[in-house]
């Protein structure tokens, strides 16, 4: 990890907004910070004397984030939301929307109500590798307060309204001075400074600290265990696309690291342990189909029914998403992963090549472990993504 941070860069980017382009910018530089979408950032800005949450809009990338892609909230309205006991997401969303100054800005990220409550003018979220490896590790409560020990430490919360009223109830007599930052276990990172300098390096040397302890307690030496073989790809384009509904677009990964976790014994335990951080299952789903020993059309039934039983097991009014796989690991060939598009099958490549990394890494810490089958169906299922849905 690399404090980016450049005075002559910085210098480029006048007032408090701009600067918070630029610090939001080098976080999404960096992939195990944040991939495609994730993480989040604010700034809180006066504005004819009320206090302005300016937080990252939904459907902006930290990378190429600029002004226009930060939704502007009354940051009171937040806070007064903060204390009640019980709100759906979809309300949470409709009221922050009608507490913006401008109506045209987008809406404001699912984590706003949480970054005003951090009473520290920025406020830096990533879903940090090296984080979520060691709290995603059997050991991971132990781990983490060894590694963090001025940091507020959060049990698994799903995000949104839930995790904002969880931390309003937990820091209620907080001496804010006493933390250097929150973990939120299973998910991610928060650092806050009034300075945006400072923040963004806070945010760089706690993730630091956390490469350093698994460098020295869970190195990974990558090798390669079989030759590389060809795989079939017409075959697979045609059975996927079929189980799809739709024409698929294939991301094969033979690299080391895909083809040092295809190599592992037990793979179907071994390689169906859940998401790194909650929101990839959106993209990933919480496991991939796996290819030991059976052909691919009955293996792609089997995991549709395996999909269709869990579905059923936790749904209570949901639409069912798409039960094909979106990607597959083939023992000692590949990893596979299925796209509407290439570019679709190269970001879900790209979310499963760091997983693999932080599940051998975990393995090493004692064993990888990720939220529960019932937390990754209330994310796949969060209503603000079936609203979508149901339109
Ligand atoms: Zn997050």
């Amino acid at each position: 990890m690399k404090n980016l941070w450049s005075e002559k860069q910085a210098q480029k980017y006048v007032g408090d907004l701009a600067t918070r382009v630029y610090t939001s910018n080098l976080l999404g530089k960096e992939s195990s910070l944040v991939l495609h979408g994730g993480g989040n950032t604010s700034v809180k800005i006066d504005v004819d004397g009320e206090e302005i949450l300016y937080v990252k809009g939904s459907g902006w990338d930290l990378a190429t984030i600029k002004e226009e892609g930060f939704a502007p909230v009354k940051r009171s309205a937040l806070l007064e939301m903060a204390k009640e006991e019980e709100l759906s997401d979809s309300e949470m969303v409709r009221r922050q929307r009608a507490a913006m100054i401008d109506a045209e800005a987008p809406n404001p990220s699912v984590e706003a109500i949480l970054h005003a409550l951090i009473p520290y003018k920025y406020v830096d979220h990533t879903h940090a590798d090296a984080v979520v490896t060691i709290s995603n590790s059997v050991n991971g409560k132990e781990l983490i307060e060894k590694v963090f020990p001025s940091f507020l430490i959060v049990d698994y919360v799903m995000p949104g309204f839930d995790l904002a009223h969880t931390i309003y109830t937990m820091t209620q007599d907080l001496e804010w001075g006493s933390i250097d930052g929150i973990i939120l276990h299973h998910h991610g990172i928060f650092t806050f400074d009034d300075d945006a300098r400072e923040s963004y390096e806070k945010m760089i040397e706690a993730v630091m600290q956390a490469e350093v302890f698994l460098q020295q307690n869970a190195p990974l030496q990558i090798a390669q265990h079989f030759e590389p073989s060809e795989c079939d790809m017409q075959k697979i384009v045609k059975v996927l696309s079929e189980a799809k509904g739709y024409p698929i677009s294939l991301n094969i990964n033979q690299s080391p690291l895909a083809n040092y976790y295809a190599s592992q014994d037990n793979l179907r335990e071994f390689a169906s342990r859940g998401v790194l951080t909650p929101e990839h299952i959106i993209r990933t789903k919480g496991v991939p189909l796996i290819m030991e020993d059976t052909n691919l059309e009955k293996g792609v039934a089997e995991y549709i029914e395996a999909y269709k039983a869990y579905f059923n097991e936790f749904a209570t009014d949901e639409i069912m998403l798409n039960p094909a796989p979106n990607y597959m690991v083939i023992k000692n060939l590949a990893v596979i992963s299925f796209g509407q598009t290439p570019q679709e099958a190269a970001i879900i490549n790209d979310i499963v090549e760091h997983t693999m990394k932080a599940v051998l890494q975990a393995d090493k810490l004692g064993g990888y472990k990720s939220i529960s089958l019932k937390e990754s169906f209330a994310m796949e299922y969060w209503e603000l993504e079936q609203a979508k849905l149901k339109k």
